[in-house]
């Protein structure tokens, strides 16, 4: 694929090979009738929809899931063929280009319905997968008899197709099973009111189709975050059935370095003093690349060495202690390895008290995307 000139050295390496690697393992660990749904919304988490859509697909996906009308939009110019399901809202004004561009819609509203067979004149047949709210409290039709009633007004209106039925779960990466097994029930017991069964029944995110009981993979399992190779949490981390590879690095180079002497402070606020003859190195990466202020104290990797960013990240820069003087262009490696040396997107994760999933997703269009 060809991709553009960058001046600035600060960018993401994306593996592509890891990503195949991990929807092929998991190809290889699920029964043979189960599909792989690749979840690429948000910019397949910031990874790159479109490659990473390319390489799901040709690891055995068969079919991909965003978030937005627009993500579905974006990933269809490249993707002809593939089916696409919008697992969020969709406003009925976006019905006409869903049935016109082959995309899948989620529903829960019978209202919705009624709005279509008002509103607008479906040419083309429209792929809907009913969303049942379980537990999540989010989307979704919480009663038998809600779901029956939009069965009902999907079936009877013409051109709309019940191509599936899914939910999604609050705490399958949790070891305590007992909220998941709640929402599992509310699903089979729904599901099975259902006069016929749609094509694909899907309920698993990536942690229910890597730890949880394997009836509840159904048709297809939605895979997100082990895509990436990351875990779900640390507790499916510690449960994983086969190894993951993970596909993001963050990478820039030495663009300055000075001397400091004892007394002499760094950065906004001058919160890092140097309390003897320093080297200071200044890296072009800040918050507005998503490397949030909070990420202060954080190490990144210098000729194999593990080294910190001192004093408060700046918008577009930041500062880390050097142990040694080196060149300008050295490189650096926020996120990644170095000869024995890795930082994970995990540990990342811990520094600012998020999950690792918020990490590769607030990365922003500033840092390119450079695939391998
Ligand atoms: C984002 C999302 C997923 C993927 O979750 P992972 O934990 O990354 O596997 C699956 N289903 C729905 C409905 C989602 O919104």
């Amino acid at each position: 694929m060809e991709q553009k000139q960058h001046f600035r050295p600060t960018k993401a390496i994306i593996d592509l090979q890891a990503i195949k690697n991990n929807v092929n393992r998991l190809k290889n660990f699920l029964p043979p009738n189960v599909q792989i749904i690749a979840v690429v919304k948000a910019n397949a988490y910031g990874h790159g929809d479109i490659e990473v859509s390319k390489a799901a697909i040709e690891a055995g996906a068969t079919m991909l899931a965003v978030a937005t009308p627009e993500e579905a939009l974006h990933i269809r110019e490249s993707f002809p063929n593939i089916d696409i399901l919008v697992l969020g809202y969709s406003p009925v004004s976006f019905v006409p280009y869903a049935a016109e561009k082959d995309i899948s819609l989620t529903v829960f509203s019978t209202e919705w319905v009624h709005q279509i067979q008002t509103k607008t004149e479906l040419l083309r047949p429209l792929k809907l997968h009913i969303k049942i709210d379980t537990g999540m409290g989010r989307i979704g039709v919480t009663s038998a008899n809600d779901l029956l009633n939009l069965y009902e007004a999907i079936s009877t209106t013409s051109n709309l197709i019940v191509d599936g039925v899914f939910t999604h779960f609050a705490t399958a990466d949790e070891e305590d099973d007992l909220y998941f097994n709640k929402q599992v029930m509310k699903f089979e017991q729904l599901v099975n009111k259902l006069p016929q069964k749609p094509r694909i029944v899907h309920s698993a995110n990536t942690a229910t189709t890597l730890v949880k009981d394997q009836h509840l993979l159904f048709d297809a399992v939605r895979f997100g975050i082990s895509m990436y190779g990351l875990a779900p949490s640390s507790y499916v981390k510690t449960k994983l059935p086969f190894p993951l590879e993970a596909a993001f690095s963050l990478e820039t180079e030495l663009v300055a370095v000075k001397q400091l002497e004892a007394g002499q402070s760094v950065g906004y606020g001058a919160t890092y003093t140097a309390e003897k003859t320093e080297l200071i190195g200044t890296l072009p990466i800040g918050y507005a690349d998503g490397l949030i202020r909070k990420y202060s104290g954080q190490h990144v990797l210098i000729d194999g060495i593990r080294v910190p960013i001192v004093g408060r990240i700046c918008m577009d820069q930041c500062m880390i202690l050097l142990p040694k003087a080196y060149n300008i262009g050295e490189k650096v490696t926020l996120i990644g390895k170095q000869n024995n040396e890795e930082i994970t997107i995990d540990e990342w994760a811990t520094r600012v008290e998020t999950i690792n999933y918020e990490v590769p997703c607030i990365i922003t269009s500033r840092v390119p995307r450079i695939y391998l």
